[in-house]
């Protein structure tokens, strides 16, 4: 007998008739007589409408409030995945981060998990019931409700596989495995059997959002096992591993992509204090600062307010490449004079990556043209 986070993501919620598969999936668990706990994320869509709802009242909504209601969609989930289970006689309870509890630490919709206490799991294991914990939130130590960031859930699941000593985290989602770019994007993208915890968690923060980078982060940090798997076909999925042997050939992991940045530029460098509440969501370069859209309008009030002077760009897409060595990304740039074909306006190199800011509009055909020269080429 093994012990199982399954976390299911919004699309393996998204319907009744998933959350019925959803069971299916747990009940095959079960017959092999392991222990499950299961993690859920909202119904599909249904984080974005409660953040549009947030909308209507303020024009910097991200407080308290603001998660008190963004928060609320795991619940539904939880509750109705409950019922499923239960009505197909798989004892079952929801339960919130409160009632759990699960402490965090940070600033509203982008706390950090510090501690999940599992002695409320362990007691349901212990009946025969399977808890069904709500993703993507935590309390503070003054009780109040904090989201971990978008695509948190996956976070969640760590940290309580973690907490209760599971032999595997299972990321149930739609697609069947960690790809080398996003397989909507690169429609032949290869399926990795395995990616390093390191190249995963780069991959991650550059926007390839099948993982949330904190939660790779807390598997590494722990040695939680972690594998990535389709709730909508069978599949072994892609294993995270604390090995950093590359499967593919010239050690290159895959490409990211995010289309949700904008760049901007203080004219006095002091300016930037005026930032360090959302200092752990900008990335601040010499060359450009990258801020997550989801921000802007809040920062816009901080500037309008405080009488700077900023310049700020929308048009841009960002595009990553993880791999061993940059200096060979930079070689095939030059060799298909790719630099100006895309327009890229800013070039950042890392230990083990490199990233391209191009026009909005360059961001998927650059993604495609890395992906035939750094890849598909090669494989
Ligand atoms: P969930 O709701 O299950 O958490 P997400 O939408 O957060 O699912 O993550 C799954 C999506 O991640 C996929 O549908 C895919 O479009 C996207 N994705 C981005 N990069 C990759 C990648 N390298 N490999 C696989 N999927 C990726
Ligand atoms: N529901 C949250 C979101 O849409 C958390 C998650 O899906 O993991 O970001
Ligand atoms: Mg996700």
């Amino acid at each position: 007998m093994s012990l199982y986070v399954l976390k299911f993501g919004g699309s393996s919620v998204a319907t009744t008739t998933r959350i019925k598969h959803v069971v299916e999936i747990v009940a095959s668990f079960m017959r092999q007589k392991h222990q499950v706990v299961v993690v859920t994320s909202a119904m599909q869509g249904v984080t974005n409408q409660l953040i549009e709802l947030t909308e209507t009242f303020s024009n910097s909504p991200i407080n308290r409030e603001y998660d008190a209601v963004i928060s609320t969609g795991e619940q539904v989930a939880a509750g109705l995945l409950a019922m499923a289970l239960n009505s197909e006689h798989i004892p079952a309870q929801s339960m919130t981060s409160w009632q759990i509890p699960i402490y965090v630490q940070g600033e509203h919709s982008d706390a950090g998990i510090t501690r999940v206490y599992s002695e409320k799991i362990l007691a349901l294991l212990e009946k025969g019931i399977i808890p069904v914990i709500t993703g993507f939130q935590g309390i503070s130590e003054n009780d109040d409700i904090y989201t971990i960031g978008r695509g948190g859930s996956d976070a969640t699941a760590c940290a309580v596989a973690r907490a209760v000593n599971a032999d595997e985290c299972l990321i149930y989602t739609d697609v069947d495995g960690v790809y080398t770019a996003d397989p909507r994007v690169v429609l032949h993208a290869l399926r990795l059997d395995e990616v390093s915890y390191d190249d995963m968690i780069e991959l991650a923060s550059w926007g390839a959002k099948v993982l949330q980078t904190k939660s790779t982060q807390i598997a590494k940090d722990y040695d939680v096992k972690l594998r990535v798997l389709s709730s909508f076909a069978d599949g072994g999925g892609t294993q995270i591993t604390r090995s950093t042997k590359y499967t593919l050939q010239y050690d290159v992991a895959g490409i990211a992509h995010s289309m949700d940045y904008f760049a901007m530029h203080f004219e006095a460098e002091n300016s930037k204090k005026f930032l360090q509440p959302f200092a752990l969501m900008i990335r601040d370069y010499a060359e450009v600062m990258l801020i997550p859209k989801i921000l802007q309008t809040e920062i816009q009030t901080i500037i309008s307010d405080n009488g700077i002077t900023a310049k700020i760009d929308n048009d841009i897409g960002i595009v990553t490449v993880v791999c061993k060595n940059p200096d060979f990304v930079s070689d095939i740039f030059a060799r298909n004079g790719i630099y100006d074909k895309h327009e890229v306006k800013h070039t950042l190199i890392h230990e083990h990556s490199m990233t391209f800011i191009v026009p909005y509009q360059q961001t998927i055909p650059l993604v495609t043209t890395l992906h035939e020269h750094c890849i598909t080429k090669r494989a």
